[in-house]
């Protein structure tokens, strides 16, 4: 029968690509890629040369019963995004619950996805976190700010760089300006920068040095009060 498989790949250093992802990817009757452009690059440097359509948020919503019905009568489709795990802030989610309602089988490959290298360079507990992946721009974000005040799990978000000193300058004020956090900077690639600091520290050294790239922030857990152990 078969199946839908998603497949992990690399969030900058091309090498970073599984065997299995590369078997799976060229054996597949159909990819569908977040930007078929963007993937063309990767298959380019593996030799897939299977036919590849768009399949983004934007049209995510429409194309989902139209897919599963591909898999239905036979195709094996194999879904990307353009960097890391489809579904971690990224389409999946969606296509991955039709296919379930409809009793297709789903296979998920291990893989790259940019929080864990983020959250294991940080040196903060790792046993229990929470993975908050980008906050709210607007509506709602002051609400999770406030909820996120009381976590007392290391904290994790993708930041994009234009959004960083704002985000870091917000979190000092919610979670407190002492408060230990990491940010992680073009992971994998040739510019990759681990800086770590007090939240007040971080916010006023990406005034300074105007951030770029791909960005992790993880914020380290919130003290337990003494009276509450
Ligand atoms: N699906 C991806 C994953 O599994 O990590 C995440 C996709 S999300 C649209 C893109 C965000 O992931 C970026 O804005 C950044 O926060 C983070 N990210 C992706 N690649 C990164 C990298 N090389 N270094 C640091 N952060 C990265």
């Amino acid at each position: 029968m078969a199946k839908l498989y998603i497949v992990p790949t690399p969030i900058g250093n091309l090498e970073d690509i599984t065997f299995r992802a590369v078997k799976v990817l060229s054996e597949a009757d159909l990819i569908l890629a977040e930007d078929t452009r963007t993937s063309s690059t990767l298959m380019k440097r593996y030799n897939i040369t299977v036919h590849m359509e768009s399949h983004h948020k934007y049209n995510e919503h429409k194309s989902v019963e139209r897919v599963a019905e591909k898999i239905l009568s036979g195709m094996n489709v194999a879904l990307i995004s353009d960097a890391g795990t489809p579904g971690i802030s990224d389409p999946g989610f969606l296509l991955v619950r039709e296919c379930r309602e409809r009793g297709i089988e789903v296979e998920t490959l291990p893989g790259p996805t940019a929080f864990v290298p983020a959250l294991i360079n940080s040196g903060y507990p790792a046993d229990r976190f929470c993975f908050e992946g980008f906050l709210p721009m607007k509506k709602g974000r002051q609400t999770r700010l406030k909820d996120l005040s009381e976590e007392q799990r290391t904290i994790i978000f993708y930041e994009s760089p234009y959004r960083l000193v704002k985000t870091l300058t917000q979190l000092a004020e919610y979670l407190g300006e002492e408060r230990e956090a990491a940010v992680s900077r073009e992971l994998s690639k040739f510019h990759e920068e681990n800086r770590r600091g007090t939240l007040s520290e971080l916010a006023a050294w990406y005034t300074a040095n105007e951030p770029r790239g791909e960005i992790v922030i993880v914020v380290s857990a919130k003290k337990r009060d003494p009276g509450n152990r």
